[in-house]
């Protein structure tokens, strides 16, 4: 990929697993990434460290960037030297004025590429069970703008000739204008019960669909309180959702969570969730870097062959530990013939993919047991222990392997830090939106989450969330801390979690 390019990428109807295989590869890989509102925070996560971000989309109440200085912008940058991704929503060629874009490039001399997207019909179609052709029923597809602004120099829309025999008609950006939509199409000759669905918010946890037909919709929509963005699905096909809808039935659909993890953590949660139906809005609470003492590191690698047990408090420890011990060594034999404890389940599965085995993990995933699982080994009168920690790590570990006369080092190989949540997207995303519940798993998670409480200040008509605890530890610290919580799951563990999450927000529950 050659510096000083531009990509204009389509992002997808907004599902973060619906983004290409391409558009991953150059998200990942690019030195800025300028783009617009409907761009999930989950795809912008996936660039890669300390890029530059550049929002050009409309910020609530406020105009959008004007186009031409957009336009500027990209090509400034190209000029950089940089690798550009234009990231739009759907597709850049579907009402994303990529063409603009691309015709200004050429005329600028500056290399491009595009890479479609899942438009937004095509993401409302499948995520709602409605076909948009059919050999019975739909042979035409028409995709349709309803936003006609006599102030713009657009094109209008000849809505009575929208062919009416046998299609599907796909309206966007027509929420605010459905009277007008509707009635124009009913002028036009399509009959009053004519199968309508709006799909807002397509693809994403959650989405919602209003049902009606051309007669009832705008009723409908209003007792529905349907809002932007949605995509308006005209036709006979509209009508077939009930029959081959999946979405909508999965437990979770409908349901949006904050995940309160460090970027890099939050995806096996955030995974299982999705997996579930539900929206998840990753809040990168606190940002997690490799923090080692040379010094330290020197010393404990000298040692390694004499410790008799190594013990890991967390899946990050596990994670920089390697990553400091293959820097130094190229052969996992040199970890010696140690004897390997984890926290707990997760912690283990990390140290799994470097292909070693635990020998220890404890019934419960906290300090206390772990302690007491290695005092029941009988093994620590005057072994040598080297405890894996972060900076936050807590101290109960060290002295009551002290107590049962282990003589314990601490190797300290990550440290936590607040991030910064004024201008992130995923916060932003909370504030305006809110969620049903915020999941707390990590007691220094709730800590951060105090901390920064002033930027994760909800608007007035976000839904107000409930709390949910991973464990006692990480309940403990909330009540210490003055957050209310709703919900704790059975076991600390992410499956435990979910399952509480499924009995508390689920479809069922209702
Ligand atoms: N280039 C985009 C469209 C941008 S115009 C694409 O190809 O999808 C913005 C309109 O797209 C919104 O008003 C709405 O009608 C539609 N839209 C975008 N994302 C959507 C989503 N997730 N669900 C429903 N409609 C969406």
């Amino acid at each position: 990929m050659p510096k000083g390019s531009v990509y204009l990428v389509g992002a997808g109807p907004g599902n973060p697993g619906l983004i290409t295989v391409r558009a991953k590869e150059l998200i990942e890989s690019c030195d800025t990434l300028i783009y617009d509102s409907l761009v999930h925070p989950a795809v912008l996560a996936l660039q890669k460290e300390k890029c530059e971000q550049i929002f050009v989309g409309k910020k609530s109440g406020c105009h959008s960037v004007p186009q031409a200085e957009i336009q500027s912008l990209i090509v400034a940058k190209a000029r950089e030297g940089k690798l550009v991704v234009r990231l739009k929503g759907g597709d850049p060629f579907i009402f994303g004025r990529g063409s603009e874009e691309a015709l200004f490039l050429r005329q600028e001399g500056v290399y491009f590429e595009i890479v479609p997207g899942i438009t937004a019909a095509i993401g409302a179609g499948a995520f709602s069970g409605t076909p948009l052709t059919q050999r019975n029923s739909s042979s035409t597809l028409v995709i349709v703008t309803g936003h006609e602004d006599p102030e713009k120099p657009e094109i209008s829309v000849d809505w009575a000739n929208i062919p009416r025999v046998n299609s599907t008609v796909c309206v966007y950006m027509g929420i605010s204008r459905l009277e007008l939509i509707a009635a124009s199409l009913m002028d036009a000759g399509f009959e009053s019960d004519t199968a309508v669905a709006c799909v807002e918010w397509a693809t994403l946890g959650c989405q919602r669909v209003c049902r009606g037909s051309l007669g009832t919709i705008c009723g409908d929509a209003k007792e529905f309180k349907l809002k932007s963005p949605a995509v308006i699905i005209i036709g006979e096909n509209a009508g077939m959702g009930d029959e081959i809808s999946w979405f909508e039935s999965q437990p979770l659909q409908g349901r949006r969570f904050v995940v309160t993890r460090s970027q890099g953590q939050a995806s096996e949660l955030s995974e299982k969730l999705e997996k579930l139906g539900a929206e998840v809005i990753g809040l990168p609470l606190i940002s997690i870097s490799r923090n080692v003492n040379e010094q330290t590191r020197d010393d404990v690698f000298a040692e390694l062959a004499s410790y008799d047990w190594i013990v890991f408090s967390s899946p990050n420890g596990v994670r920089h530990f390697f990553d400091t011990f293959f820097e130094k060594f190229d052969d996992i034999r040199s970890l010696g013939f140690i004897r390997i404890a984890a926290v707990g389940k997760s912690t283990a599965k990390e140290i799994s993919k470097f292909y070693v085995a635990t020998d220890l993990i404890p019934e419960e995933a906290n300090a206390e047991s772990l302690a007491d699982a290695l005092v029941a080994t009988e093994s620590l009168d005057s072994a040598k222990v080297l405890l894996v920690t972060g900076n936050l790590g807590r101290d109960v570990l060290l002295k009551k392997l002290e107590e049962a006369r282990a003589i314990v080092d601490r190797f300290e190989v990550y440290r936590t830090d607040p991030t910064d949540l004024s201008s992130d997207p995923a916060a932003k995303a909370f504030r305006e939106q809110g969620a049903d519940a915020i999941l707390f798993t990590s007691s220094s998670g709730v800590k951060s989450f105090v901390d920064q409480a002033k930027d994760l200040v909800l608007s007035a008509d976000a839904i107000r969330p409930k709390t949910v605890s991973i464990g006692p530890i990480t309940s403990a610290s909330m009540e210490r801390l003055g957050v209310p919580r709703n919900f704790q799951a059975k076991e600390a563990s992410l499956d435990s979690l979910v399952e509480e999450l499924v009995r508390n927000f689920g479809k069922e529950s209702n």
